[in-house]
Formats: C-alpha cells, sequence, structure tokens
C-alpha cells in the first residue's frame, strides 16, 4: 500500500470512528446494576459456582461488570435493581423444540389423529397467528434462546420474526426433517418432514435448506426391524457431508443405541435425543467424543404424550401460572371431543387406565453419558402432545434431576451447553463481563431445588428486561 492510500484509509478509519462515536452519543445505552445479588456460575466447579452479594452492570444489551457489591462502583445514571434474597442466572436455553406444534391434542395428526373434530390445517394456522404469544411464553419461563430442531420451510421465517421482535427467545432453526419414512398426515404443502430415499436426494434436499441458511439440517432416523440400516447409513452420511461441505452441523433423532451409533458414524454433532432401548456402551461413547457430540436427553416428552392421550394430563403449577393459556384450555378437550371422533386406540388406552412410566433406561443413560464427559443439551420437545412450550422446561429439569444430575449440573446443561446447542458459546451461558445480557432473576435459590428456575421475577434477553407476570399478562 502506498503512503498516500494508507493515509487516506486511515483518515476514512477516523471519519468512521468519529461518525460511530457521534451515533452512539445522541443515544447513550441504557445501564442496568443488580445489586446485593447472588450469582450462580454454572460453568464454574460446585465450590466456586456460588458468589453471595454481587453487582452485576448491564450496558446497553452485554454485561460489562460482575463484582463484589462492596468494591464495585455504580455508573452515574444506572437504573438500581435491589438483588437481595435473589438469584440471578444465565437466560435458559431450550434445546429442543418445535414452533410448529402447539403441545394440545390436534399438533400431531400422524400419532393421534383428531382431523374430524380439528382440522389439522386450522392447528397450522392457529399456531402461525399464536407466534408472539409462544414467543414471550418462553421469555417468562426464564428461556431467552431456543432451538427449533425442524419443521416447514416457514420456520426460516419464524426465525426472522423472532429477530424483528424484542420480546421473543433468540431463535436457531432447522428446516425440514430429512427422513427415512413418509408422514403425510403433516403435508400441508409445506411438510415439516420429508422422505428421501438416496443419497442423491438427500444431498438435494440439503442444498434447497442450505439456502436458507439453516443453524443444523437435521435427520429424523427412523429404523424398523428388519430395514438396511447400513443402506440407510449411506443416506444419512449423505445428508451429513452435505450439511459439513457448506459448514453446517447435522442433527439426528435417533433413540436406539444402534441407530444412534450409525448416526455419529455418519456425522451427527447434535443427538436430539436419549439413546432409549438400552444401557449405552464404550463404543457409543467414544463414537460421541470422537464427534464432539452434543446430547439432548428430552426425557419428559414421551410422558406428555401418554399424559395427554390417556386423559390424565394435569397442569403443573408453573405451567399453569407461565403457559399459554388457550392451549392449557385445550389440554382437556378430550372430555369435549364426541366419542366417534375419537380413535378406537386413544379410547381403548383411555380405558385401560395404565399409569403413565418413567423413561427409566433414557434417566440411566443421561447419568452415563454426563459423566463421560459429552457435554448435554437441556431439551424438551416442546410442540408435542402435552410437552408445553415455556414452562415444559421446568419438568424436564425436575426430571434430569431425578436422573441423578445435581442442580447445578442441570442448570450447566441449560445454559452453557445450551449456548453450545446455540454455537454462541463466546456470547452465551455465564453471568461474566462480555456476555449478551441475557439473564434471569429468580426469588428462590436454583441450586436449593430446580423448581425454583421457574421463580423468575425478572427475565433479560438481549439487556431488555421484562417481568413474567407482565408478559403473561399480555397474553391475548
Ligand atoms: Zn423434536
Amino acid at each position: 500500500m502506498s503512503a498516500v492510500s494508507r493515509t487516506s484509509a486511515m483518515l476514512v478509519a477516523a471519519l468512521l470512528a468519529a461518525c460511530a462515536t457521534t451515533a452512539l452519543g445522541k443515544a447513550p445505552e441504557p445501564v442496568t446494576a443488580i445489586v446485593g445479588v447472588t450469582v450462580i456460575h454454572p460453568e464454574r466447579a460446585a465450590d466456586a459456582a456460588v458468589a453471595k452479594n454481587s453487582t452485576v452492570i448491564i450496558v446497553g444489551n452485554r454485561i460489562e461488570t460482575v463484582g463484589p457489591s462492596e468494591t464495585t462502583r455504580l455508573p452515574a445514571g444506572a437504573t438500581v435493581i435491589d438483588g437481595k434474597g435473589k438469584w440471578v442466572v444465565p437466560g435458559l436455553v431450550d434445546s429442543h423444540i418445535h414452533f410448529f406444534q402447539s403441545g394440545n391434542l390436534y399438533t400431531r395428526p400422524d400419532v393421534a389423529d383428531f382431523r374430524r373434530w380439528m382440522p389439522y390445517k386450522e392447528e397450522v394456522a392457529r399456531n402461525q397467528a399464536r407466534l408472539p404469544t409462544t414467543f414471550k411464553v418462553w421469555l417468562a419461563s426464564g428461556v431467552t434462546s431456543v432451538v427449533d430442531v425442524g419443521g416447514p420451510f416457514w420456520n426460516f421465517e419464524i426465525r426472522d420474526t423472532a429477530r424483528r421482535n424484542p420480546a421473543a427467545p433468540r431463535v436457531a432453526v432447522a428446516g425440514p426433517l430429512l427422513s427415512t419414512i413418509d408422514d403425510s398426515p403433516l403435508d400441508l404443502g409445506d411438510p415439516p418432514i420429508i422422505k428421501v430415499t438416496t443419497t442423491d436426494e438427500a444431498r438435494a434436499l440439503v442444498r434447497r435448506e442450505l439456502e436458507r441458511k439453516p443453524d443444523f439440517i437435521k435427520f429424523w432416523f427412523i429404523y424398523d426391524k428388519g430395514d438396511d440400516l447400513t443402506a440407510r447409513e449411506a443416506i444419512v452420511k449423505a445428508a451429513a457431508d452435505a450439511a459439513h461441505a457448506a459448514g453446517v452441523r447435522f442433527a439426528v433423532h435417533a433413540t436406539e443405541l444402534a441407530v444412534a451409533k450409525a448416526a455419529l458414524r455418519a456425522g451427527a454433532d447434535y443427538l436430539v435425543h436419549s439413546v432409549e432401548d438400552e444401557p449405552i456402551d464404550a463404543e457409543f461413547i467414544a463414537l460421541a467424543r470422537g464427534r464432539h457430540a452434543l446430547y439432548c436427553p428430552t426425557l419428559f416428552v414421551l410422558m406428555g404424550y401418554d399424559y395427554a392421550l390417556s386423559g390424565t394430563w394435569e397442569a403443573t403449577e408453573a405451567e399453569q401460572r407461565l403457559a399459554d393459556p388457550e392451549i392449557l384450555g385445550a389440554m382437556h378437550d378430550l372430555k369435549r371431543i364426541p366419542k366417534e371422533l375419537i380413535p378406537e386406540r386413544l379410547t381403548k388406552r383411555m380405558n385401560e387406565r395404565k399409569p403413565v412410566a418413567l423413561p427409566l433406561v433414557a434417566m440411566q443413560n443421561l447419568r452415563k453419558v454426563w459423566d463421560a464427559g459429552i457435554p448435554v443439551a437441556m431439551g424438551t420437545d416442546a410442540g408435542n402432545i402435552g410437552t408445553l412450550h415455556g414452562p415444559a422446561v421446568f419438568r424436564e429439569m425436575e426430571l434430569m434431576r431425578e436422573a441423578g444430575l445435581t442442580p447445578l449440573e442441570v442448570l450447566r446443561s441449560a445454559t452453557v451447553n445450551g449456548a453450545l446447542a446455540l454455537g454462541m458459546e463466546r456470547d452465551l451461558g455465564a453471568i461474566a463481563p462480555g456476555k449478551l445480557a441475557d439473564l434471569v432473576i429468580l426469588d428462590a435459590d436454583p441450586l436449593a431445588d430446580v423448581a425454583n428456575l421457574s421463580r423468575a421475577s425478572r427475565v433479560f434477553k438481549d439487556g431488555k428486561s421484562f417481568v413474567p407476570a407482565d408478559l403473561i399478562r399480555s397474553l391475548q
């Protein structure tokens, strides 16, 4: 570069810097100080995770300072929040959800067919129209980011809508699930699940999705006894290779040990469910470690189906406070639907009155996966029947606790490891200087009881403050 052009480059740089300063000068960034609060650091070991009597200073959308209240000076003009008797944790991340599903009885006609009572088209239109509400229930539950791991192509528009809407969580998305099987009841012209039967078809669909800049390519790896697993693995691998060539991570639904191993061999970066059929083994652990794969347990989701479709679903206390009232109101519709419109299979199930079972194998595997050092991301599979957007996280975290994780480990999976799932580990997952200001102020100690994570009195997302009760009151 010549001396002249270097000088002009410096001039331009100086001018640009001056412009930026003027622009900032016009609108000073809001400053908030949370004073006297107990900060929980889920990224740290248990003996260093709690910092009592701390001050957290938020400038604009970032955390600027975290320090002892005694020695941390408050900036002039800061809005001060009294944090005495309160706890602050990083914003929660649900690493497995689906916006195209609502959690009610009508949202999966391929599993439970109520279409003669409620057309699926109406259910999906309702979900689309209801998005601003769904965004708010996530925030009210302290969940400041979600990963939608698969839906119709309009999933990409949901991500755009969330980016424009301040009262929305951060949203990462996958487009339609590539699948080894058909799922036609869900096809309204923009299906959430698309069957691919050859490696070429798999690559072609990945290419179509890559145009929309997905955060993940997702494969629904369904395997039935008698299927040729090796042939299927080749199709999954073709999709994985195409995703990786574009620098996009590859998420796989694979719930049996043999299939999960095949998924990892094919290139899975993210297993979006537990291995639920048998105990994981050394080979699985080696494969998962080799790929640095993330693991999402989704312990509650099948119980949600069982409760809802046997007529025994009851809202938890957190769901009563924080779920979308319209969905809550529809959860007992089985009592309203004329008997002749209920599929026979479900009537039988209701009459059986079988108690809902815990996913014991998945729970045992969770502890093993955790102890093997495979990062576990908390995720609910919200939107499936009986698993409600927002407060379902508290059901899920309670089960993780029952599976043997400590409250701090559960919180780590919902924050530090959630940031990994989002691909935002540099910006999220901890209360630390420089991180984005996504955090939750709690009225009760989350390390004494994970249920206390539902006790948010204030939620910050990207530096903006929300009061959960106000968010819920504002729902139509
Ligand atoms: Zn799912």
